[in-house]
């Protein structure tokens, strides 16, 4: 089977959701901590069938399913049955996307409940985090936003902060470019790495991230750290 489903209460917030990763991305962030998953395979039939009955089987116990990857949006028609099937079961839907697919998400932004969307940097910027993106990373990332915020659908962009590859400043700028309802600045961990030589490179402290996240004037009313050592920090909320 190419999706791994995972039982979470740390994907959705405030939810148990049962997690699909999906194959495929159409990046290759420097620090990605699932580069099993990069390569895009197809999801058959059989593979389609497990998760339908592994959600039905579980149906007392979840309150959503979350769409992970990898990029789920290079996957429409098989998370299209998904959604369908969830919210058959009044479950709620949670999509993890990198923002770089608006004529897809418009094809299914009715039936989600919350976006989780990553800003990788500064929009005109992502050569410092991926060697491979497309050249309107700009105007792509603000039709997604437009689609989302149009439709009512609670938005958090996040940001994974890599000290050697980000510096202040940037984050800074990012959070002026974006419009959501929450934002969260993720510490990068350095277990697993697409690119290995970020295996050497120092995760930042919580420290350092909360005076960044204190020192930024943006209208975002709700402002979270994940890291190792403290979790899930509210920084800054209403
Ligand atoms: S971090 Fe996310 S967007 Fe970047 S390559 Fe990995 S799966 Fe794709």
């Amino acid at each position: 089977m190419n999706i791994q489903p995972t039982y979470s209460s740390l994907d959705f917030p405030g939810k148990m959701a049962l997690v699909l990763f999906t194959p495929g991305c159409d990046l290759r962030c420097k620090y990605c901590h699932n580069p099993q998953l990069l390569k895009n395979e197809t999801l058959t039939k059989w593979d389609i069938e497990e998760i339908e009955e592994e959600v039905e089987k579980n149906i007392d116990f979840i309150d959503g399913i979350v769409l992970s990857g990898g990029e789920p949006l290079l996957h429409l028609d098989v998370i299209k049955n998904f959604i369908r099937q969830a919210k058959n079961n009044n479950l709620l839907v949670k999509l993890d996307t990198n923002g770089l697919h608006p004529n897809e998400i418009s094809e299914i932004i009715n039936d989600l409940d919350y976006v989780a969307m990553d800003i990788k940097a500064p929009l005109d910027k992502y050569y410092k985090i991926t060697d491979i993106y497309p050249s309107n990373v700009k105007e792509t990332i603000n039709k997604t936003i437009d689609i989302i915020l149009e439709h009512e659908v609670f938005l958090e962009c996040r940001t994974t902060y890599v000290p050697k590859l980000l510096e202040p400043q940037d984050i800074k700028d990012l959070t002026k470019e974006i419009r959501c309802n929450m934002y969260t600045l993720q510490q990068f961990r350095n277990r697993v790495t697409y690119d290995s030589r970020l295996a050497d490179y120092d995760e930042p402290n919580p420290n350092d991230l909360v005076n960044i996240l204190n020192n930024l004037d943006i209208p975002i009313p709700e402002i979270h750290l994940k890291s190792n050592q403290f979790g899930n920090q509210i920084i800054k909320k209403g």
